[in-house]
């Protein structure tokens, strides 16, 4: 399956961008190159971009990838370009940008997983991002967007309508999807169910808000921090414990005796995914959204696993649909019955993304916002 045309990507545009040159570094503003879109791409001027723990996971050096990189991937924009094939989208479209790349063709995009696409793209062969002396700098999970503007694959892209800001907007992209989706599309919760979420940070958080969404009787939020956990019980967690109080006897209590019928890891830590497994009821369903650091390893009990007839499911993204999911997600919001606002603890300039970086390390922020572009926002 490919998607890739080959191109020389000589034409394009000098952008103020963070780069992120090797571990632990600050990040730096600096003019980089935007290569023009090539077919099939979109241009997009970005307006607004969250801060995701991705971001800072690379950043950190918890994750291994090229360097230096512009990062940044939770975004929102105006359409400012178009590639050649492109015929569904004009200049001034308003839309959200993911780091789902899907080509529409191969057997899991067919399938309905795009998330899961095995499709080749120009941008993996070589991406858009330049320095002043032409050498490669890394589009950070395909989207690059701690910058005025991007280059993407036009699947990377949701049209969005005049009724959400563009720095709400901008969570859409991966914390709300993926918490959401892990709910909604990966897990299927159905009505009744007892739900456990480890972590209540800008995933689980999303995840408190689908369970509640998919009619869980109990959504018990399980957090170091109490700013996050009196956020847990705002978007509509039943209890929250915080870690060291005994979390079996807790969960015991609350499901009465019943243990949970979905456990969700939406946290790196190692630790809580067998602390998940303790959790589960018989026929419960674990349910991986947090990434560990690389090379990270859990032991469990498979004859528990089995003869209790549990089962272990990663989401990726959610398994999310973005051309589905994002205006789905939008209609709640428009409802009322999807908080988005106030899961925005502050906001910065582009010029301030070090002090935005900070807070959003440990639970001093939900989700910090880098605005690049203010008079596109509303
Ligand atoms: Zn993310
Ligand atoms: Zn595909």
């Amino acid at each position: 399956m490919t998607n890739v045309s080959s191109t020389s990507r000589t034409s394009g545009t000098t952008v103020r961008a963070a780069v992120w040159r090797e571990p632990r570094s600050t990040l730096s503003i600096e003019d980089v190159w935007l290569a023009d879109p090539a077919p099939g791409e979109v241009g997009v001027r970005v307006a607004a971009t969250a801060i995701c723990g991705s971001d800072l996971a690379y950043v950190d050096g918890h994750w291994e990838s090229p360097s230096p990189a512009v990062l940044g991937h939770e975004a929102a924009g105006m359409v400012d370009r178009i590639g050649p094939g492109v015929t569904d989208l004009s200049v001034g479209d308003r839309v959200v940008v993911t780091l789902i790349r899907s080509c529409g063709s191969c057997r899991r995009c067919i399938a309905g997983t795009p998330v899961g696409c095995s499709g080749r793209f120009a941008l993996d062969e070589r991406g858009p991002l330049r320095d002043a002396y032409g050498s490669e700098i890394w589009q950070g999970l395909g989207v690059a967007a701690f910058a005025e503007a991007v280059t993407v694959h036009r699947s990377q892209v949701v049209r969005v309508g005049p009724g959400i800001d563009l720095d709400v907007a901008a969570l859409l992209s991966c914390g709300v999807l993926t918490g959401v989706g892990a709910v909604r599309n990966t897990a299927r919760v159905i009505p009744g169910s007892f739900v456990v979420v480890l972590g209540a940070g800008g995933v689980g958080l999303n995840v408190v808000q689908g369970a509640r969404l998919a009619g869980a009787a109990e959504v018990i939020a399980v957090d170091p921090d109490q700013r996050r956990l009196d956020a847990a019980i705002r978007l509509g967690a039943s209890a929250a414990v915080a870690v060291g109080e005994d979390l079996l006897e807790e969960v015991r209590a609350v499901t009465t005796g019943e243990m949970a019928d979905y456990v969700f890891v939406a946290t790196a830590a190692v630790s809580a995914i067998e602390t998940g497994l303790e959790l589960l009821a018989r026929m419960g369903t674990l349910v991986l959204v947090g990434m560990p650091p690389s090379g990270a390893r859990v032991s469990l009990d498979p004859v528990t696993v089995a003869s209790a007839g549990q089962r272990i499911l990663g989401s990726k993204m959610g398994s999310a649909k973005p051309a589905r999911d994002i205006p789905a997600l939008i209609a709640l919001y428009g409802e009322g019955r999807l908080e988005l606002d106030g899961l925005i603890t502050a906001r910065y300039a582009l010029s301030e993304i070090e002090e935005a970086l900070g807070p959003a390390r440990g639970g001093d922020a939900l989700r910090n916002v880098i605005i690049t572009d203010e008079s596109l926002i509303a």
